[in-house]
């Protein structure tokens, strides 16, 4: 099923993040962590793609594996900026091939080798947008920045530039994690007041290790407010505690963004079915 028919059809829309092996690890613990979080029945699953490396085939297997084995639609991400036009259309298709609908279309981190002389085929999500459109009838994703993408001096070129990505043919946007609603809010307001009118799901990141999430908020530029640093601090010792506390506030921005009007909320579950569990479940009456 596509996800822009999905978001018309429910009041919430629920998805989870999974990630697929790195090259060379086992495939069959995150299969078996794949398995577990489909058995809550979410939306969609998210199946994110590694940069480079020639790993894409693993997304391509999960994705197949959730949307056929598992019955759950799937969303398949691809990167471009590490690729050829050639090696993009060929995923394209295989995905096709695979009977997927869905791709969330994404240019990929920079990587360090990046020879900017040279260039390559895509620069930005948009190209790769386009070159989605034009091998058929996909539901196509992108990602925005609630707080401003890092390398973006200007978060109202970065919105300027998320309309042209929108325009070049985005179903639905999902977000980067923030841990201020209040970020997500003026945010929304600001893409509404440009013209932006596609759905937006929220993207929350349950905390389970206290300083991993420290140190990849400063690389990202996202913002940790007073309350979570507290807790990170009291908590971020102790992974049982830190757990226990991560689920809670995540739970508690998940009600208050489905009380302010929220209509989709993503959560990156790190392949941990039980933290996306124990969220499920303290939703239960409020997600049906
Ligand atoms: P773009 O939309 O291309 O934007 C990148 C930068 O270029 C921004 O600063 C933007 O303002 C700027 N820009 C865009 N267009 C122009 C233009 N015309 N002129 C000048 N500047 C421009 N990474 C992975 O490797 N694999 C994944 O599976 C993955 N999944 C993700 C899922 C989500 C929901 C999110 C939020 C991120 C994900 N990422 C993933 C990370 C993402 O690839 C990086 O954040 C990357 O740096 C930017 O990708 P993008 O698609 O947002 O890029």
């Amino acid at each position: 099923m596509k996800i822009i028919d999905i978001l018309s059809s429910k009041d919430v829309v629920l998805s989870y993040e999974v990630f697929p092996p790195k090259k060379d690890m086992p495939f069959e613990p995150i299969m078996a962590a794949v398995d577990k979080l489909c058995e809550d029945k979410p939306d969609f699953m998210s199946v994110t793609y590694g940069a480079g490396g020639g790993v894409g085939h693993n997304t391509l297997k999960i994705a197949e594996h959730v949307e056929k084995d598992l019955g759950v639609t799937s969303l398949a991400h691809l990167t471009c900026i590490s690729s050829t036009k050639e090696q993009v259309a060929a995923a394209i298709e295989d995905f096709k091939a695979a009977g997927i609908q869905n791709i969330l279309a994404l240019r990929g981190d920079i990587p360090a080798d990046y020879d900017s002389e040279k260039g390559s085929d895509f620069r930005y999500a948009s190209e790769l947008v386009r070159e989605i459109k034009k091998h058929g009838d996909f539901c196509i994703g992108g990602a925005c920045y609630p707080e401003g993408h890092v390398e973006c001096a200007h978060k109202e070129d970065d919105i300027t530039y998320l309309k042209e990505k929108v325009d070049a043919g985005v179903d639905f946007l999902t977000t980067q994690m923030f841990f201020d609603n209040n970020i997500l809010y003026n945010f929304l307001y600001r893409i509404r007041e440009r013209g932006i009118t596609v759905p937006v799901i929220a993207g929350i990141m349950p905390v389970t290790n206290g300083k991993q999430i420290a140190r990849s908020c400063q690389l990202s530029g996202t913002y940790l407010p007073a309350r979570f640093k507290t807790i990170v601090d009291k908590f971020g010792d102790d992974p049982e505690k830190m757990k226990q506390a991560g689920i809670a506030y995540a739970t508690e921005q998940i009600i208050d963004l489905i009380a302010n009007g929220v209509k989709g909320i993503h959560i990156y579950t790190m392949n941990k079915p039980d933290v996306a569990q124990s969220i499920r479940n303290n939703l239960s009456k409020i997600i049906g």
